[in-house]
């Protein structure tokens, strides 16, 4: 059961319907939606009475929905972080055999230079 709305403007009376349209979106009692008719009549708009229950609802349904969602996106949020974390594992473990060839031309480039010079001060 929704919660129990009293009206602003009407002693004892609860809010029972809401008017949807763009220019209104006014929670109403009884007493409001007769009033508010007649102001739609003025205007030569139709107004567009939602039952607070049927609201009330279709926001239960909506909160639901936007629940699963978040929840989808925060499954699928984790998931990036181990893909990220394993992929983090793979960009140092690339490093270390960089940094291990690397290591390696180095010590055969100096190697190399060395010899000559042995060979050049023979
Ligand atoms: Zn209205
Ligand atoms: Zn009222």
């Amino acid at each position: 059961m929704p919660p129990k709305v009293a009206c602003a403007f009407h002693t004892g009376e609860h809010i029972t319907n809401f008017c949807m349209d763009k220019q209104c979106l006014l929670p109403l009692c009884p007493t409001c939606v007769k009033i508010h008719s007649l102001e739609h009549q003025m205007m030569q708009t139709i107004p567009r009475y939602e039952e607070i229950n049927q609201l009330t609802v279709g926001v239960a349904e909506h909160l639901q929905r936007d629940a699963a969602t978040i929840e989808a996106d925060v499954g699928s949020v984790l998931n990036a972080q181990n893909a990220l974390s394993c992929s983090k594992m793979r960009a140092i473990q690339s490093v270390d055999i960089f940094r291990r060839e690397m290591q390696a031309e180095i010590e055969m480039f100096c190697e190399g230079v060395q010899q000559s010079i042995t060979e050049v001060f023979r």
